[in-house]
C-alpha cells in the first residue's frame, strides 16, 4: 500500500500529543490516517500496549489490525484494536472486579435478554401489560445516555412498569453473572471513573484513538473521554455524512461539537477521496445533499470519469437476486473480477435470504459478514444454552430454554412451578430443580423425576468439565448427552441442523486450538456473543460477501451491489419512535451514502416490484434515492426508470409455502433495521441446492480427516452408513479412535 500521505493527512499523523479532530467525507483517508498515526506513535517510542484504538465493527477492527500488521509486523499484538463492545468487554475481565464484575462474566445477547425480561414480566404478572421488546428498548435506550432505566421519566405508562422491572432485571443479571450489549460500555464507564481503576487505565493507555466517531453515543464518549482525562491523547475521525446510529443513540454532537470539550484541538479536513470514481461520487454526493442538516462537504477525486451505474428492476425479490448472481458469474466467468472484489449490499438481514440461495445456484458459497445467521439457528443457540448452563448454573435464561429441549417431558406448568419455588427461595432454577429432585417443592413425582434427570444430565456435563475436556469435547458431549443427537436423527432435517452443530463444535476446536487449550468456557461464550463466533472463515468455493449497510462501515470494494432500492425498504419509512420522520429520513440517506461510497470502480443497483415480507407478497415502488442519482451516473437513460417496471410477473404461487412466521408486531422490528442484530430470517430453512456436485467420499480408507477434538488424523476403515456412519480413526494426538463421521471434516 505504500505510505503515500498528502499534507493535511501527514499533518494528522505526525500530530505530537494532545487532542486531535480529522472530520472528512468518505473515502478520504480517515482510517488511513489513523493506522499510520498509530505507526507513527510506535515509531516515536509509545509503546504498543499503551494504545487503545475502537472501531465499530469486528470487520472493522480487523481491517485496521491487518494494516497495521503490514506496517508494524508483530508490534501490533499488544495493542488493544476492537469494537467498543469487545474492548470494555475485555476492560471488565482484566480490571472488573474491582467494580463487583466477576471475570468470568457472560455476555447476553439480544436474545438472551428478551426471555429475561419476558420471565421476569411472567413473575411479575406484567406480561400482558407490555411486550419484551418494549422494555429492552428503553433499557437501551437509557443504558445508550447513561442513565438509570428505573428512573426515567417519559410519562407514559411504561415509567412504572420500569421502576419495578428495571431492578428486578439487574438483580437477575447479577444473579446469572451477566450482563447486556449496553451494560458492557456502561460497567466500563464505572471503572474509569473509579477511584483506583481509573488512574490505571489512563496509565496504561496512553493514546486513545477511536475511527467512525460519528456514530459514538454519549455513554461511549464519556468513556474514551475518561480515559484520556490525563493525557488528553484523544484522536477522533470520522464524518458526519455517514451517521448512522441515531436510533441507537449515537451523537453526530460528539464529532460536530468536539472542540467544546477540547478547545485546543487540532482540527484536520480532507477533501481528496482516493477510493472511488466520479461517477461514484457524483451519484453519493448527489443522494447525500438532499440532507439539510448537515455541514456539507467539498470532496473531488483524480480518478475522473469511470464506469456508469447499471440499474435493474426485477419482477420480485428472487428475480432480483437472480440477477445479481447471475451478473456476477458473468463478470467472473469472463475474468472481469473475482469473486472476493464484489459485495452485496441490503438495507435488511432478511434480504439475504434469497440472495444467498441464488448466489449458491451460481456456484457462489455465500459468506454472510455480521449476520449472526448462523449462532441464531435454533439448534445452536440450544447447544449453546447448554455450555451456558455449564458455564454458571445461575444462568436461568439458559435453563429456560434447555430444561425440555429436546422435549423430555418437562412442561411450561412445571417450569412456572419452578421458577414460583425458586423465587421464594431466592436461587437460581437448576438449584430449585436439584432440591425439587431431592423431594422439595411443590411438583408432583412425574415431574420431580423428570428434573432429577435433567440435574444429573447438567451434573454430568459438569464432570466431564471439570475432568479437563477441551470446549470442542464438550460441546460434543452436549450434543450426543443431551439427546440431542438423537433427536435429529429422528427428524427430517436433521441432517443439516447436525451439520450446524458440528460446525459448532468447529467453531470451539478452532478456539481451543487459538488459545492453545486455555481459552475458558466463558471466553468462548464471549467471542459468540460479540463476533458470532471465530474469525470469518472462507468456504471452499467461490465466496462472495454479503452484508447489511450498517456492517459495511469503513469498509471498501471495487464493485458493489446495492439491493432493495424500494420506498419503504430503502429508505425504510417504518415511523421511529425515537426520531423524527425527517430526521429518520435524513439518517436513511446517510445511509445510503454510505453504501455507494463502498465502491471503488462500479455499482450495480436493484430493485423489486414485488417483495415477499413475512410472508406476504407486496407491491413495491423503485427507492426515491434512484431519482436523485443524476441520470449521467446511469448506463441505461434512467428517464424509464420507473416504468421500466415491466418484468414478467412473479409466479408467486409456484413458491413453496414459507414457514408460518409469528405475527409482525411480535417481531423483533430491529430485524428490519440491518444491524448486527440477528434476523429472525435466516433460520435453517435455506434451501440447499448445491448438491450437483459429484459425491465422492472423503472418509474413504487412508484420507486424512480432522476430528473437531482430537485434531488430524488418518481414517483405518469405516462402518456403518449415512448418519449412523462410524469411522476408525488413527489420530495423531490421541492414536486409534472410533468416531462420528459428522464430527470429522475432510482432509486433515
Ligand atoms: P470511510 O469514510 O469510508 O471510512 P476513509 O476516510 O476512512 O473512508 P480510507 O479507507 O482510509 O478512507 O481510504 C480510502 C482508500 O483510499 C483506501 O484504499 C486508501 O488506501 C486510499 N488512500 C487514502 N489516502 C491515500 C493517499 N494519500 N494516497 C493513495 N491512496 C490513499
Ligand atoms: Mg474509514
Amino acid at each position: 500500500m505504500g505510505a503515500a500521505l498528502n499534507p493535511e493527512q501527514r499533518a494528522a499523523v505526525e500530530h505530537g500529543d494532545g487532542p486531535l479532530l480529522v472530520l472528512a467525507g468518505a473515502g478520504t483517508g480517515k482510517t488511513r490516517v489513523l493506522v499510520h498515526r498509530i505507526a507513527n506513535l510506535v515509531g516515536r517510542g509509545v509503546e504498543p500496549y499503551q494504545i487503545l484504538a475502537v472501531t465499530f465493527t469486528n470487520k472493522a477492527a480487523g481491517e485496521m489490525r491487518h494494516r497495521l500488521g503490514e506496517l508494524l509486523g508483530d508490534r501490533v499484538r499488544p495493542m488493544w484494536i476492537g469494537t467498543f463492545h469487545s474492548t470494555c468487554a475485555r476492560m471488565l475481565r482484566r480490571y472488573g472486579e474491582m467494580i463487583g464484575v466477576t471475570p468470568d462474566f457472560l455476555i447476553f445477547d439480544d436474545d438472551d435478554q428478551q426471555k429475561t425480561i419476558k420471565s421476569l414480566l411472567k413473575v411479575h404478572g406484567l406480561e400482558d401489560e407490555v411486550s419484551p421488546r418494549s422494555i429492552a428498548a428503553r433499557l437501551d435506550w437509557a443504558k445508550n445516555r447513561g442513565v438509570d432505566p428505573a428512573t426515567v421519566e417519559t410519562g407514559l405508562p411504561l415509567d412504572d412498569i420500569m421502576k419495578v422491572i428495571a431492578p428486578a432485571y439487574a438483580r437477575q443479571l447479577a444473579r446469572e453473572k451477566a450482563v447486556d450489549f449496553g451494560d458492557l460500555i456502561v460497567k466500563a464507564l464505572e471503572l474509569g471513573r473509579h477511584a483506583e481503576a481509573g488512574p490505571l487505565l489512563r496509565t496504561r493507555f496512553r493514546h486513545v484513538l477511536v475511527d467512525e466517531f460519528q456514530d459514538t453515543n454519549l455513554v461511549q464518549y464519556e468513556l474514551v473521554r475518561t480515559l484520556s482525562d490525563g493525557t488528553r491523547n484523544l484522536t477522533v475521525v470520522g464524518d458526519d455524512d455517514q451517521s448512522i446510529y441515531a436510533w441507537r443513540g449515537a451523537e453526530p454532537r460528539n464529532l460536530l461539537d468536539f472542540d467544546r470539550d477540547f478547545p485546543d484541538v487540532l482540527e484536520i479536513k480532507l477533501e481528496q477521496n482516493y477510493r472511488s470514481t466520479s461517477v461514484i461520487l457524483d451519484a453519493a454526493n448527489a443522494v447525500i445533499g438532499k440532507n439539510l442538516d448537515r455541514r456539507g462537504k467539498a470532496l473531488w477525486t483524480e480518478h475522473g470519469g469511470g464506469d456508469p451505474i447499471d440499474y435493474y428492476a426485477a419482477g420480485d425479490d428472487r428475480g432480483e437476486a437472480d440477477w445479481v448472481a447471475r451478473t456476477l458469474r458473468g463478470l467472473v466467468d469472463d475474468g472481469a473480477c473475482s469473486p472476493g472484489d464484489a459485495c452485496i449490499l441490503y438495507r435488511t438481514n432478511a434480504q439475504s435470504r434469497a440472495l444467498e440461495e441464488q448466489l449458491r445456484r451460481y456456484r457462489f458459497e455465500p459468506r454472510v459478514v455480521g449476520g449472526t445467521a448462523f449462532f441464531d439457528r435454533r439448534e445452536v443457540k440450544d447447544v449453546i444454552g447448554y455450555l451456558r448452563l455449564c458455564a454458571n448454573p445461575d444462568a436461568d435464561s439458559a435453563f429456560e430454554r434447555v430444561v425440555n429441549v429436546p422435549p423430555r417431558g418437562i412442561g411450561g406448568a412445571s417450569v412456572d412451578k419452578l421458577r414460583a419455588y425458586a423465587q421464594v427461595r431466592g436461587e437460581g432454577l437448576l438449584a430449585a430443580a436439584r432440591d425439587v429432585a431431592r423431594g422439595g417443592g411443590p411438583l408432583g413425582p412425574g415431574p420431580r423425576k423428570k428434573l432429577a434427570g435433567f440435574v444429573e444430565l447438567m451434573d454430568g456435563l459438569a464432570a466431564v468439565q471439570a475432568g479437563g475436556a477441551s470446549l470442542a469435547e464438550l460441546s460434543i458431549q452436549v450434543v450426543e448427552r443431551s439427546g440431542y443427537r438423537a433427536w435429529l436423527d429422528n427428524d427430517d432435517d436433521g441432517g443439516d441442523r447436525m451439520r450446524n452443530l458440528a460446525e459448532l463444535v468447529n467453531v470451539a476446536s478452532d478456539f481451543d486450538q487459538e488459545l492453545g487449550g486455555e481459552g475458558t468456557l466463558a471466553e468462548l461464550l464471549e467471542r459468540i456473543a460479540l463476533t458470532g463466533g471465530a474469525d470469518d472463515k472462507d468456504g471452499r468455493g467461490e465466496t462472495v460477501t454479503m452484508m447489511t449497510i450498517h456492517m459495511a462501515k469503513g469498509l471498501e470494494f471495487e464493485l458493489v451491489f446495492l439491493c432493495g432500492l424500494e420506498d419503504g425498504l430503502f429508505p425504510s419509512l417504518r415511523p421511529r419512535p425515537e426520531i423524527d420522520d425527517s430526521a429518520a429520513l435524513e439518517e436513511e440517506r446517510r445511509l445510503a451514502y454510505v453504501a455507494l461510497t463502498r465502491a471503488r470502480k462500479k455499482l450495480y443497483l436493484s430493485s423489486a416490484r414485488l417483495r415477499r415480507v413475512w410472508g406476504d407478497v407486496k407491491q413495491q415502488v423503485p427507492s426515491r434515492f434512484l431519482d436523485d442519482i443524476p441520470a449521467a451516473c446511469f448506463a441505461l437513460p434512467p428517464g424509464g426508470r420507473r416504468a421500466r417496471v415491466t418484468m414478467p410477473a412473479p409466479d408467486v404461487a409456484a413458491r413453496p409455502p414459507r414457514p408460518k412466521r409469528p405475527a409482525r408486531d411480535e417481531l423483533d422490528q430491529r430485524a428490519w433495521d440491518g444491524d448486527d442484530v440477528p434476523s429472525f430470517d435466516l433460520g435453517a430453512d435455506v434451501s440447499t441446492d448445491a448438491d450437483d456436485g459429484v459425491d465422492v467420499d472423503p472418509f474413504s480408507v487412508g484420507a486424512t480427516v480432522r476430528h473437531a477434538a482430537f485434531g488430524p488424523g488418518r481414517v483405518v476403515t469405516t462402518r456403518g452408513a449415512g448418519w449412523q456412519r462410524r469411522i476408525v480413526v488413527q489420530f495423531s494426538s490421541v492414536g486409534e479412535k472410533t468416531v462420528d463421521a459428522r464430527w470429522l471434516q475432510p482432509g486433515g
